[in-house]
């Protein structure tokens, strides 16, 4: 599977290795599942054990290939590195290497020629069809920070045996436990990879054509909650297009998004660290422009109905306002986080007795020195902590300031695009 990085293949030419492969796969399943129905009992082992192996695989998949490596969202423990990465191998999707290129590709040129699994082409294309044509070699600068690590080229370089190794291991395990070979390969390992494959594939065709897109309208991802529970928390694809830097699909608690509560679980016993977030104030900011995006389409349907340019400066203002006292939220409550950290960190350090070890110095000079820095640190602290007061006071100003063209834009954005076309005319736009 090693490939040398440099001349691009012919784009219509047929990658072999991957067609026969899944072709073969699938023609094997469909032959010998009826038959293994028809003449053996699955029991109930075997189901759960299958179960269990797909699970980990799409977990694997979706916190290993996907948040881990292609898009460097949280670090982890080396132990569940390789955990990952020997249920993503077992998962038959390429190597970490091939996956990340071909994923950051598509984040960067989304819906375009050059997005591998490019949704505009089609529910087939983006599904499957695409690996059946041979990809241009993998770009190295892609993957540069993937590219240098050892035992990512060790996998990348063995893949072929490696997925091999690894689906004989997980058969061979289901065998011991079931006692059957046949079921144990049908079912926890034709079948498995199966349902692994197209939950996964779903991703790049349906997550980008069924559902709904509250943060985004400039590519086609969706959010799609059915989705996500066939992936372990993929299908908020529309929010994960916007902001792909987030370790989290499902931003809200009570969103469907199992990946996001181990990483986070992960993270508080130790085993992973520096989860990436985007600040919730940003992300208000987003759908605030999207909704102003959406409404002025709106607007501009109705055109021969409603006063369009009154209504347009109406959540032109609207947004403008909320989108500025949105963005001086963000400034005060930053500033306030690092002046905070500022002093709590200043007072631990006295806790620990480093000041304490100052006070000790005899020298009269260092004595004078002392008490004229002493004299500046201080009144800097009482201009930190003036501003640290001030700054508590614009946040709730501007909290209240917020909340109130919260609940404002949220009654104009119904109005504008969930009510019918004659009430929208009956209003009048400038209040
Ligand atoms: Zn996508
Ligand atoms: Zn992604």
């Amino acid at each position: 599977m090693s490939q040398a990085p440099g001349a691009p293949a012919r784009s219509w030419s047929i990658d072999w290795t991957n067609t026969l492969f899944l072709g073969g796969y699938h023609l094997l399943l469909f032959i010998l599942l009826p038959i293994y129905i028809a003449r053996y009992d699955a029991s109930a082992d075997l189901i759960l054990g299958t179960a269990a192996l797909w699970t980990l695989c799409l977990l694997a998949i979706t916190m290993g290939y996907h948040r881990l490596y292609a898009h460097k969202t949280y670090r982890t423990h080396p132990a569940i590195e390789a955990f990952l990465t020997f249920f993503g191998t077992l998962s038959t999707q390429g190597s970490i290497f091939s996956w990340s290129h071909d994923h950051r590709i598509h984040h960067r040129h989304v819906d375009t020629d050059l997005d591998p699994y490019s949704a505009p082409k089609g529910f087939w294309h983006s599904h499957m069809l695409w690996m059946l044509k041979k990809r241009p070699d993998i770009n190295p600068r892609v993957i540069h920070d993937l590219w240098e690590r050892p035992s990512l080229q060790f996998q990348h370089r063995h893949f072929g045996s490696l997925m091999v190794a690894t689906n004989v291991i997980a058969w061979a395990a289901l065998w011991a436990i079931t006692g059957d070979p046949v079921g144990s390969f049908v079912i926890g390992t034709l079948l498995r990879m199966f349902l692994v494959h197209h939950c996964t594939w779903f991703i790049n065709s349906l997550a980008h054509m069924w559902g709904s897109q509250p943060f985004s309208t400039e590519h086609t991802a969706v959010n799609n909650f059915i989705l996500s529970v066939l992936t372990f928390g993929e299908g908020y694809h529309n929010y994960h297009h916007t902001f792909a830097g987030d370790y989290r699909n499902g931003i809200r608690w009570w969103q469907f998004d199992p990946a996001k509560i181990v990483i986070w679980t992960l993270s508080k016993i130790g085993l992973a660290h520096d989860l990436k977030r985007v600040n919730h104030l940003t992300i208000k900011r987003r759908l605030v422009a999207a909704d102003r995006h959406l409404m002025m389409e709106r607007i501009e349907e109705l055109r021969h109905r409603i006063d369009v340019e009154a209504w347009k400066r109406q959540v032109e203002e609207a947004a403008a306002s909320l989108t500025e006292n949105l963005n001086g939220l963000k400034t005060a409550t930053d500033r306030f986080q690092r002046l905070r950290d500022e002093k709590m960190a200043e007072m631990r350090e006295a806790r620990d007795g480093k000041l304490a070890e100052m006070r000790s110095l005899r020298d009269q000079k260092m004595q004078e020195m002392r008490e004229a820095r002493d004299g500046t640190i201080r009144h800097m602290r009482e201009v930190r902590d003036e501003e640290i007061e001030a700054l508590n006071q614009r946040i709730e100003e501007l909290k209240q300031a917020v909340s109130e063209e919260m609940e404002a834009w949220k009654s104009m954005v119904h109005l504008v695009l969930e009510s019918p076309e004659s009430r929208l005319a009956m209003v009048p736009a400038a209040r």
